[in-house]
């Protein structure tokens, strides 16, 4: 990797390790969670099927449509039926929809997408693949991000981190408010509500949730949870493994916009959307879900740690794993979503990042057998 590669993890290092580590000490709570959480995902990663159907019902239940689709190529012709006519579409940062060629298709046929996370916007505007899961844009430097913002506001003098996202947020906001559609991921689905929640700071995700007509969240079947409190528990973990504890935003919806304030009557919409629709992606997941070992890979939340400790991810960076699936997660995701195990090969077996993994998920073990695939 280059020079630009090693200040900019270096910076991202140095700001996110101590952070994820003060965290952690300062709320304690925070690891009866993380076990209760992992009880939560393996119980659902054992039974799939189950849980897809108790989603579905349950989504249907609040107004909403749901849908499964087994391959990417499904979900795109899924997106294609809810989008319609439709022309500005936003995004907020689901590697589900990166990982199913969602945005890109949709360009394809002649639609107006945006990216809102600033990370993702970079990523859109440099025409790069994204380098971290949480951190798209983590390769690069503040002064390539402000040379990107450039390409939409030729004029721009900003250079730094503030200025840099002001320049996003002046020229997205009318993105937003124009936008019919708004497309998301989700962080976790509650089965016995169908529930979708989403954490964020930017506000991006709240904004593409709320001001279009209708919300698309792309997620796949391994983000469904028995329970809202599940769900609640993974909000806790992910962010603050992630550094980013407490979470400026979390999103729940449940359904589209309704009211109940005339004689106590629920109609929808209200001022919200229109129409909510949850799209749960197979595309591997449930194939891998039988494996004695691979299985585990589909607890990861993630929360991106295992980048930050792992030696060969310092060199490699997005370069190793197959986009967005980078890192020693991505090594065992791009198994389950690509069947490409050769990420798997560049591994040294540190073991820094089961140390520091939130679910527990013997990653060295997952990769050796992945090891063993990519000889066959
Ligand atoms: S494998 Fe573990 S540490 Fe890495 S992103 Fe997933 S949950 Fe986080």
């Amino acid at each position: 990797m280059n020079e630009i590669w090693n200040i900019a993890i270096d910076r991202a290092v140095n700001n996110n390790v101590p952070r994820v580590r003060s965290i952690l000490e300062s709320y304690p709570y925070i690891n009866d969670a993380r076990k209760k959480l992992r009880q939560g995902k393996t119980e659902v990663i054992k039974d799939i099927s189950k849980y897809v159907e108790l989603t579905i019902e349950s989504v249907k239940r609040n107004g909403g449509n749901a849908y499964f689709a087994r391959d990417a190529k499904e979900v795109r012709e899924i997106v294609d039926k809810i989008v319609g006519d439709n022309q500005r579409i936003v995004m907020g940062k689901s590697m589900v929809a990166y990982e199913c060629g969602v945005r890109d298709h949709l360009i394809e046929r002649g639609k107006d997408v945006w990216e809102t996370d600033l990370g993702e916007f970079l990523i859109q505007l440099s025409n790069e693949p994204p380098s971290h899961i949480i951190a798209p844009a983590i390769h690069m430097t503040k002064e390539q991000a402000s040379k990107v913002v450039r390409k939409v506001n030729p004029d721009s003098k900003a250079e730094s981190h503030e200025e840099i996202a002001v320049e996003a947020r002046k020229f997205l906001r009318e993105k937003f408010i124009n936008a019919q559609v708004g497309i998301t991921g989700a962080n976790a689905i509650a089965a016995d509500t169908g529930s979708v929640l989403l954490i964020e700071n930017e506000g991006n995700i709240r904004m593409t949730t709320i001001l279009p007509e209708k919300h698309i969240a792309i997620a796949g079947v391994e983000k469904i949870l028995p329970t809202l409190e599940h769900a609640f528990l993974e909000v806790m973990v992910q962010s603050a493994y992630a550094g980013l504890y407490p979470p400026t935003y979390v999103n729940l919806t449940s359904g589209p916009s309704s009211t109940g304030d005339i004689e106590m009557k629920r109609v929808s919409p209200a001022h919200g959307p229109k129409e909510f629709n949850l799209i749960l992606v197979d595309n591997g997941r449930i194939e891998v879900s039988k494996d004695p070992t691979i299985w585990e890979s589909l607890l990861c939340i993630r929360c991106g740690r295992c980048h930050f400790h792992c030696p060969v991810y310092r060199v490699l960076g997005s370069t190793w794993g197959d986009p967005p699936f980078t890192g020693p997660m991505g090594a065992m995701w791009s198994y389950v979503s690509y069947k490409d195990a050769t990420p798997s090969t560049y591994c040294v077996h540190s073991g820094g990042c089961r140390e520091v993994c939130p679910m527990d998920i013997n990653i060295p073990k997952v990769l050796e057998k992945l090891k063993s695939l990519s000889q066959k």
